[in-house]
């Protein structure tokens, strides 16, 4: 068996021990004689799980009391339309807009209400995070939304908006448990689990209690009203079972490494590793701004698209997968997100070196 090191953006890398781990579970979960996947969500083993999964989760981020944790369903994107229907109360939210995902939750908020782009970064292809200290928000608006890590432009919220008062509401998606948060600063925390925590479908979405109402745009499906999911703690239907219990799994690796300190300073590690080597390189360069550098996703270029070419095509045989950039952006991307080894990093600068040398 041999595993690549995989830089995929997401669906994306696990930590080695947890696929193990569900590996010699599959046919016997804890004895009860059944895969996770084939039992019913509502026995007690079931129960059991999700119970710890949100414990573990809560005792990770620090999640105070007065939050709600959901698991869902629909991915991240489905959120982009749950947003306003359950929030915007007075029809009215601002968006900043810094990648593709930003621009596609404010396209889906302006289908239910006055959604304004209150800033963006689309003059330099998103390289950069705009300034955000006094942004032109109304007093009865609802919310103030961003994608806080990019993950196809790769850069990163160092500092949150000032929302002037305004409900904080973020994308985390491709850096859900990368680094500590302040969950108080937000009303809604929220991302798609397949960049750093598990399988694809499952949305994790950490929201302030008093946000949650009956008080929603009407004709809001009932599965769409974050109400529904957190008065049956997030079993109103059958949940994404197994997704949830990788997720469940992963929690409990990250607590083992140390917490969200600990993945933050191996993270910091790790892009250095390649934020230095692409900031001395001759061939290689970065395309964001330094300081709004993302810690998850390292979008570089060669400057030559065919040059570019080769790298992802020698890369690829010599065992580093999927470093092709977003099929919008072109170069390449390393997603280097928490479960990626430090030696998956220098590896790959090594063989940059290399190709550098070889093509200069
Ligand atoms: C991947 C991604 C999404 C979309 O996730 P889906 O689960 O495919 O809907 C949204 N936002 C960000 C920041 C992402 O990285």
């Amino acid at each position: 068996m041999a595993r690549v090191y995989n830089f995929s953006a997401g669906p994306a890398v696990l930590p080695e021990e947890v696929l193990k781990e569900a590996a010699a579970e599959m046919l016997d979960y804890n004895g009860t004689g059944m895969s996770v996947m084939e039992m019913s969500h509502r026995s007690k083993a079931y129960q059991q799980i999700i119970d710890d999964a949100e414990k573990d989760l809560r005792e990770l981020m620090n999640i105070p009391d007065n939050y709600k944790v959901l698991f869902l369903q629909g991915g991240a994107s489905q959120q982009f339309a749950m947003i306003p229907m359950n929030l915007m109360k007075n029809k009215k939210a601002a968006y900043i807009i810094t990648g593709q995902w930003a621009k596609k939750a404010y396209q889906e908020a302006q289908k239910y209400g006055d959604a304004k782009a209150v800033a963006s970064s689309a003059d330099k292809t998103f390289s950069y995070i705009p300034d955000c200290s006094d942004l032109d928000i109304d007093d009865d608006t609802d919310y103030v939304y961003i994608c806080e890590n990019n993950t196809i432009y790769g850069t990163k919220y160092k500092e949150l908006p000032n929302t002037k008062g305004k409900i904080l509401v973020s994308d985390v998606s491709s850096c859900f448990l990368s680094e500590p948060v302040d969950v108080t600063k937000y009303g809604v925390i929220y991302g798609g689990v397949q960049k750093n925590i598990g399988p694809a479908g499952v949305v994790i979405v950490i929201i302030r209690e008093d946000l949650i109402t009956e008080d929603v745009l009407p004709g809001t499906p009932t599965m769409l009203q974050y109400k529904t999911h957190a008065d049956n703690g997030s079993m109103y239907n059958t949940p994404p079972c197994y997704g949830i219990y990788i997720c469940g799994k992963v929690f409990k690796w990250i607590k083992k490494q140390g917490g969200l300190e600990a993945m933050k300073e191996r993270n910091e590690k790790k892009a250095k590793i390649l934020y230095d080597f692409l900031d001395s390189s001759k061939l290689f360069k970065g395309t964001v701004v330094p300081k709004d550098r993302s810690l998850m996703n390292v979008p570089f270029v060669t400057g030559n698209e065919e040059l570019d070419a080769k790298f992802v095509k020698e890369a690829k045989e010599a065992g580093f997968e999927n470093l092709k950039g977003h099929r919008t952006v072109g170069g390449m991307r390393a997603s280097i997100y928490n479960a990626m080894p430090i030696e998956g990093v220098e590896k790959l600068v090594e063989f940059m070196k290399k190709f550098e040398a070889e093509n200069m």
